[in-house]
């Protein structure tokens, strides 16, 4: 039976991350809400048993790719449960964390590339046009201190868009290009092309592009503010209690 989660009785949450941009708004979301507490606030340099020795039932992580997977292993060998933000992962990072979750069948971990529901909603309607249109490209915008390119929203929406375009056997699309500077036609993830943009002043921005004869269909999504992911990252936590395994993706707890 699950027990539902009050002040008397709050979720014991662990941040790493917990000095960076997304990390300390996660610190302050999880303060002000009824059902949580926040028991570790690490960030590098910290002692990492310190999530452990606090008793943190779900850890979210919000840090660097390169360290992202030795944080989940930690939280893994000590039986807690996570929910990552922190992007990077492939599908190869992916399978070594389901490798990890075998011998543990009752933890589950969430790897979310975006937990704005705005961005969650638009990968939806994305691989929902995407048998329709022959040609599709990306083009995701994002704050000139982001390290890695493409953003992993926009891996992401390319491999759903991929998929559903093998789904439904597309041909890839017609593109006439037989010279180009290198990078001109932006990263090919799938079959799809992918462009980075990365200017200060800007957060995490999306446009999904699709071309057929004679229209064009625009779907984008702007995040303005940390705070917009913050419902999405409490739904994680919330959520990630009563699940096991590896869920890649916040729409598979939204009922869409
Ligand atoms: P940031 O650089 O502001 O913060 C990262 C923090 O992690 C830093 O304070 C750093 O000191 C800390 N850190 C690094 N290694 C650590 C370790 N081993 N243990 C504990 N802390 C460690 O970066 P940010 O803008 O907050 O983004 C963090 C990650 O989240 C990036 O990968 C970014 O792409 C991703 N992100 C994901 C979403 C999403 O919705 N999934 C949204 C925004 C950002």
């Amino acid at each position: 039976m699950t027990v539902a989660r009050t002040e008397d009785n709050p979720i014991r949450v662990g941040v790493l991350g917990a000095r960076g941009r997304m990390g300390a708004e996660v610190c302050r979301a999880v303060e002000a809400a009824p059902d949580m507490e926040i028991v570790a606030m690490v960030d590098t340099g910290d002692w990492m048993f310190d999530i452990a020795d606090a008793g943190a039932e779900v850890v979210v992580d919000f840090t660097h790719p390169d360290v992202v997977l030795d944080n989940i292993r930690f939280c893994v060998d000590h039986d807690i449960r996570c929910v990552v933000g922190t992007s990077g992962f492939d599908v190869a990072k992916l399978d070594t964390v389901r490798s990890w979750l075998e011998p543990k069948p009752a933890l589950g971990v969430l790897v979310a590339p975006n937990f704005a529901l705005g961005a969650v909603l638009s990968m939806r309607f994305a691989a929902l046009a995407a048998r329709y249109y022959a040609s599709v490209e990306i083009i995701e915008l994002h704050h000139n201190r982001k390290v890695d390119a493409p953003s992993g929203t926009a891996t992401h929406t390319a491999r759903l868009i991929s998929a559903a375009r093998a789904d439904a056997g597309l041909a890839p699309g017609p593109d006439a290009t037989t010279s180009e500077v290198d990078g001109a036609r932006g990263a090919t993830l799938g079959e799809v092309h992918v462009h980075s943009v990365r200017l200060p002043g800007l957060v995490a921005h999306q446009e999904i592009l699709f071309g057929g004869d004679g229209e064009t269909l625009t779907i984008r999504h702007d995040s303005f503010d940390r705070k917009g992911f913050m419902p999405g990252v409490l739904l994680g936590v919330r959520s990630i209690l009563t699940r096991t395994g590896l869920i890649v993706g916040l729409e598979n707890l939204l009922d869409l």
